[in-house]
């Protein structure tokens, strides 16, 4: 995997901005063949729980788009791009803005949990309820 060194340096925040586990997720996804949004899921999974979850929030944001292509969306309008796209656009909210994923779209967010067995919503409020600087502006 070879990744640009200043999108490397840019990731790392919680900005929902990541290119590291962006490629990583698309890595993830190609690894049951080419990169459609469905990685190989855990066992206990369910496909069509999968399925489901993020197509609604992916026909969701589309819907959005559609009506207004400047619409000021809820994830990076990027996602809407092709369900392998929303998938890794939602894996780097996942980890580096998880409150706006899980505020957007609860059920992606529970299905990203399922599959990368953490939960970084509970880091970061643990992070913003000890460390002032973690909170957001009011
Ligand atoms: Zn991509």
């Amino acid at each position: 995997m070879i990744l640009a060194w200043p999108g490397v340096q840019q990731s790392g925040g919680w900005e929902a901005y990541n290119l590291v586990i962006h490629e990583l997720a698309h890595k993830l996804d190609m690894l049951n063949g080419d990169a459609n949004g469905l990685p190989p899921l855990h066992r206990q999974m369910r496909i069509d729980a999968w399925a489901s979850a993020m197509q609604r929030a992916y026909d969701q944001l589309d819907r959005i788009l559609d009506a207004d292509p400047d619409a000021e969306t809820p994830i990076d309008p990027y996602a809407a791009e092709n369900p392998a796209e929303f998938f890794a656009v939602t894996s780097e909210y996942f980890f580096s803005a998880p409150d706006v994923l899980h505020r957007a779209f609860p059920e992606v967010y529970a299905q990203l949990a399922d599959f990368y067995r953490q939960d970084p919503l509970a880091r970061l409020q643990r992070l913003q309820a000890e460390h002032p600087d973690y909170r957001e502006p009011a």
